[in-house]
This record gives structure tokens, sequence and C-alpha cells, in this order.
């Protein structure tokens, strides 16, 4: 029988729902949640991210407000930036769109964020909380694999999870995800160390291939009936299509749909949940300047 699809784009949509009845909620209070977006530079790709999560805040009711600098913008611009909308009450949500120029660190940057408005998940702060168990904002990508893993009906207590890549932003806070008592799933994280990948992803309920590269995880790896989530987000040359590439994960998708029991696509599987837990880490920290969230 053919793996189900998980359908990303659908459960975003339920989602999404969810959260404009919050944000709903939150105007009934005189709050109306905000992200504040900043971007450096004018990567193509940084761009079409930022004006899609300036769509998905409009059409859930939510403010969003854009800020952007030049590529050659100094590190200290970009700090006094972020210190403002750490200080400004009616930001509850700060997020610089990453990579940043070379000249500037990340690491100073993110860790500039202020906790309580950082819904990304990536300060030292909340990736401690993360770590702890103790209350954070999820990493976007991560939590939204969480969801996804639950909308195809499978179980994560007792089950045994792959994850193939251990990047700060979808790996290593996803196996710490997996790891809470709340899921209780057993989590290996294999990366270009690992000896022998198929062998570990061969025995596992749950695959997660996190490692942007394109059919890594090929259909003889995967146990029967196994969930398999494909982060990958590659771009391959297709000379047939209109912009001449395609975008394929890091799964190959036609095989392992004939042997697996449920499988994201790409696009159309991780993708869309991402912007969405970031709406939902939006409204969470407006819930919680009204003391109506933990
Ligand atoms: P990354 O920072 O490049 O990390 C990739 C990870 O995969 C690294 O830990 C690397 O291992 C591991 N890896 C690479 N080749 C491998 C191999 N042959 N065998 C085993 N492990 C291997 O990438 P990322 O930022 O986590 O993103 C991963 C993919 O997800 C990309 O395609 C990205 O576009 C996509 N993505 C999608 C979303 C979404 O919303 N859909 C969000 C984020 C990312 P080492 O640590 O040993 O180098």
């Amino acid at each position: 029988m053919p793996a189900a699809i998980i359908d990303g784009k659908a459960l975003a949509k339920d989602l999404r729902a969810e959260i404009a009845k919050r944000v709903e909620a939150l105007a009934g209070r005189g709050v109306v949640p905000a992200l504040a977006v900043i971007l450096v530079g004018d990567d193509p790709a940084s761009v079409s991210y930022v004006s899609g999560k300036e769509k998905a805040c409009a059409e859930a009711g939510m403010r969003s407000i854009e800020r952007r600098l030049s590529a050659d913008a100094a590190e200290a611009e970009l700090l006094s930036l972020v210190e403002a909308f750490n200080r400004d009450p009616e930001i509850h949500g700060i997020l610089v769109q990453l990579p940043l120029p070379k000249h500037i660190s990340e690491r100073k940057v993110v860790a500039a964020i202020a906790p309580e408005k950082d819904v990304d998940g990536f300060t030292p702060v909340n990736v401690g909380r993360l770590v702890l168990g103790e209350d954070c904002y999820p990493p976007c990508t991560p939590h939204g694999i969480v969801k996804l893993i639950g909308r195809a009906g499978v179980k994560l207590d007792g089950a045994d999870v792959v994850v193939v890549g251990r990047s700060n932003i979808v790996g290593k806070p996803l196996a710490n995800l997996l790891l809470q008592k709340s899921a209780n799933a057993t989590v290996t994280v294999c990366h270009t160390g690992t000896r022998d990948l198929a062998a570990h992803v061969r025995r596992a309920d749950i695959v997660v291939a996190c490692a942007g590269r394109p059919g890594l995880v090929s259909a003889d790896m995967i146990k029967p009936g196994a969930c398999v989530i494909d982060v990958g987000v590659n771009r391959v040359e297709a000379p047939d299509a209109p912009k001449g590439f395609r975008l394929v994960g890091d799964v190959d998708f036609e095989a392992a749909a004939k042997v697996a029991g449920s499988i994201t696509p790409v696009p159309g599987g991780v993708g869309p949940m991402t912007i969405t837990m970031l709406l939902d880490n939006t409204v969470t920290a407006a819930e919680r300047t009204l003391g109506v969230r933990n």
C-alpha cells in the first residue's frame, strides 16, 4: 500500500485558523500581536521568506513591522535596532532573518534579542530552557515537525526516531523536543561523521531527514511502514520546469512512498508549518504579556 501523504499545507491551514481566533480574543483586550522582522541585505531567498512571513501575519490579523538594512550595515546599527524592538512594548516577537552578511556576528545579534520576544527560539537562553525542558519558544521548524508527526497519527512515545542532521536550527532542537517527557521518543542523531547511516535509518519508526542533500535517504533505507519527514529543500536542475529547476527534499520521494507508512512531500510538507509555528509563538508572546499564558 502506498504511504499516506502528510499534508503540511492542510495542517498549517487548520492551525492558522486557530491562531486567528486567539488573535481575535487578544484584539478584544486591546492587543494586536506584532512581529518585527529585520532583514539585512537583499538576498532573494531571504527577501522571499520575509515577505511570506509578512503575508502570513496579515492573514492572521497580526501586525508585522519590517526593517531593512543595507548589506554593508554596521553590526552596531543592527544591534541598536534589536535593542529598540526589545524596549518597544507593542512588539511581541523579533526575528532577524538569517544568514547575516559575514562581517556581522550572528551569535552576537541573536543573543541580543530579549528572550521573551525570541519567537524564533534561537537565543542561548531559549535553547537552554529547551534542553532543560522548561517553558520556552520551540524553534519553528522542529515544532512544526512534531505537529506533523502527530497529524500522521504516529505515536512518538517509545518510538525510535532517527534525525539526519545536527544543525542548530533543525536537527539539534528537534532532538531536544523529541527527548522531552511529553514526546518520550528514543532519539538518534546522524551527521557526516556517522559511520553507517543506512543501518541507523533502517531501524527507525520515524525518520527526519534534515541534511540538505537531495536523495540522501533512499527507499532501501526505510523500514516498511515508517513515518518519513523530509525537511530538505534543495534546488535541482530541471530543464523542462518553467524556472529551469525544481525543489526536492532529502528523500527519494517516489520510491520511499512505496515503502513508508506516511511521508511528507516537498514542497507542501514541513515548509508551510514553519511560518505557522512562528505565528503561534508570536501570539503566545502577546498572550504572555497579558498573563493569559505561562
Ligand atoms: P545545515 O546547517 O547545512 O546542516 C545540515 C546537517 O546535515 C549537518 O548537521 C550535516 O552534518 C548533516 N549532513 C549533511 N550531509 C550529510 C550526510 N551525507 N550524511 C549525514 N548527515 C549529513 O542545514 P539546515 O539549515 O539544518 O537545513 C537542512 C535542510 O533543511 C536544508 O535543505 C534546508 O533548506 C532545509 N530547511 C527547511 C526548512 C523548512 O521550513 N522547510 C527550514 C529549515 C531548513 P555535519 O554537522 O557533520 O556537517
